[in-house]
């Protein structure tokens, strides 16, 4: 059994509290590796090697971070495959999909290359008669992030590439399904130069968690995982005066107007639904048809579903792998059986597929159709290849159903009609927009992040919000006055 353990100040070092994870193959079932899980002390150790690294890291020149972040740039560009090949034997998704998750990490990184120019400031000369104001944005010191499961790869790259870049130290808390691909990257940044001690993993559950949370020299948490979690961490920084941004769960919409092409729509529907088994924040997981183009899109969605290529990532002909455990298989699958058991109609039943039930964790795809808004279907996020259709009237119940959801994370409109996508665009409470485009997550150098429920904090991830998440602002009022003009003045100061 192969162990995974912590990595810090550099170096590998083997847990010691006595306590495990188990990390599994998906596609096979097998249990292929144990992961350390880390103490208090064993994080307390972690926070010491960051807050060491901190000063000398952010006294280190822009010209100088921004080369080694090239440098991880192109390291990590030359191990795309290795680290792909590391997500798709633990998370499960096939490899085409992990390639493109590697890439859209890595985008952060292209991002973080150009720190010397996002981290300069604002110059005004004579704000005030000898007076001249500038501002700065220091790094905050030693920074956490607590990452899901479902993208094991780019969602560490979302917080560490910024957070490093400017000048902080990062403590990384991977998820315990998935463990391998953190570790691939924290070497990897390790080989291109970052000091030691500047990215330090710490492996475990709730007890390294808490510790984070806990640790006063922890000055920011960055969180990316399911809503009460995300809440729970909000609430726990917060309190403790933290800085903090936590990205939780979703339920994505995907409305389609009648004038929509019926085709593009479903295989949008589809593409968006069932990539990554659903397991995406941004997947697409109900189907809002309005109108007359309900029974042509739900059935152009469910003539797709056969010829789906389901099976082990590594194979190259797969188009959808396993979900990640067979206990979450499991939940899924039994929400095909509350749909029923609550009136919806079952049009595809995943557990159909002749891989369901065999060795690895594999659900075929799921689409259930005349969904209200009252089933657990509609109400729970499945986070698996279960589709809801929920049919509307007008495009003014398509609206309230989307606004009444308490996630806002993405939503999508489907139409050729200019003007109903921009009202779409306006009126929508989600905090990213696709039109026409069904998984809408921003390019690197925008924001990330959802409303409501999808969000705790005022901060989106990743570009350029994360530059301010990151940093300190400091303003400086700067006067050289010429001694011979010097004299008593107890007024307020006032702009001359
Ligand atoms: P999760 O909330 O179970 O776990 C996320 C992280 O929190 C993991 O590192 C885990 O170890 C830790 N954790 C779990 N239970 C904890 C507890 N009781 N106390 C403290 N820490 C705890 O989420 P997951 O199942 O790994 O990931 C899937 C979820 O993440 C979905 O809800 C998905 O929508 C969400 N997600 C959201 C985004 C986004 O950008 N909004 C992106 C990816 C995933």
């Amino acid at each position: 059994m192969e162990r995974i353990s912590h990595f810090i100040a550099g170096k590998v070092v083997p847990g010691q509290s006595g306590r495990h994870g188990d990390v599994f193959n998906p596609a096979t079932g097998e249990r292929t590796h144990e992961v350390d899980f880390a103490s208090n002390e064993e994080v307390d150790r972690a926070v010491d090697a960051a807050r060491a690294a901190a000063r000398p890291w952010a006294e280190t020149s822009l010209a100088k971070r921004a080369e080694i972040m090239f440098r991880v740039r192109q390291i990590l560009d030359a191990h795309r495959a290795d680290i792909a090949r590391a997500v798709t034997l633990q998370h499960g998704k096939v490899l085409s999909d992990a390639m493109g998750e590697v890439a859209r990490g890595l985008e952060n990184v292209d991002y973080a290359c150009g720190i010397p120019n996002l981290l300069a400031g604002r110059y005004a000369e004579r704000a005030s008669t000898g007076v001249d104001v500038y501002s700065v944005r220091q790094p905050l010191g030693v920074v956490a992030g607590i990452t899901p499961f479902n993208f094991p790869t780019m969602v560490p790259l979302w917080m560490c590439a910024s957070a490093i870049a400017c000048g902080n130290a990062f403590v990384l808390k991977p998820s315990e399904k998935d463990p391998l691909a953190s570790m691939l990257i924290a070497e990897l940044f390790a080989e291109a130069g970052v000091p030691d001690g500047v990215f330090n993993v710490v492996h475990g559950d709730k007890v390294a968690v808490d510790a984070l949370l806990e640790h006063p020299d922890v000055q920011a948490v960055s969180f990316v995982g399911s809503t009460p979690i995300a809440r729970y961490i909000y609430e726990e920084a917060a309190k403790r005066g933290k800085r903090v941004q936590a990205l939780g769960g979703a339920k994505n919409h995907m409305v389609v107007l009648p004038d929509a092409d019926v085709e593009m729509a479903a295989d949008a529907a589809v593409s968006a639904a069932y990539g990554s088994a659903g397991e995406r924040c941004m997947a697409v997981s109900v189907v809002v048809p309005v109108g007359r183009i309900a029974e042509p899109l739900v059935q152009a969605i469910a003539e797709r579903l056969p010829k789906l290529r389901i099976g082990s990532g590594i194979d190259a002909e797969s188009e959808m792998g396993p979900l990640v455990t067979g206990q979450h298989r499991d939940k899924v699958a039994s929400y095909v059986d509350s749909a029923r058991a609550q009136g919806a109609k079952v049009v595809v039943d995943g557990r159909e597929h002749p891989l369901y039930g065999e060795d690895g964790f594999f659900l075929g795809a799921s689409l259930i159709d005349n969904v209200t808004s009252e089933m657990d279907c509609y109400r729970d996020e499945i986070f698996g290849p279960v589709l809801s259709v929920v049919r509307t009237g007008t495009y003014d119940e398509a609206m309230a159903l989307v606004n009444s959801s308490p996630w806002g994370n993405g939503a999508a409109i489907f139409t050729r009609d200019g003007g109903a996508a921009r009202r779409f665009q306006e009126e929508v409470e989600a905090g990213m927009v696709g039109v026409n485009v069904p998984i809408p997550v921003p390019v690197g150098y925008f924001s990330f992040g959802g409303w409501k429920a999808s969000l705790f904090g005022d901060t989106h991830i990743y570009g350029p919000e994360s530059i301010n998440f990151y940093t300190r602002a400091k303003v400086v009022t700067e006067r050289w006055p010429d001694p011979a003009t010097s004299t008593v003045d107890l007024g307020f100061p006032q702009n001359r």
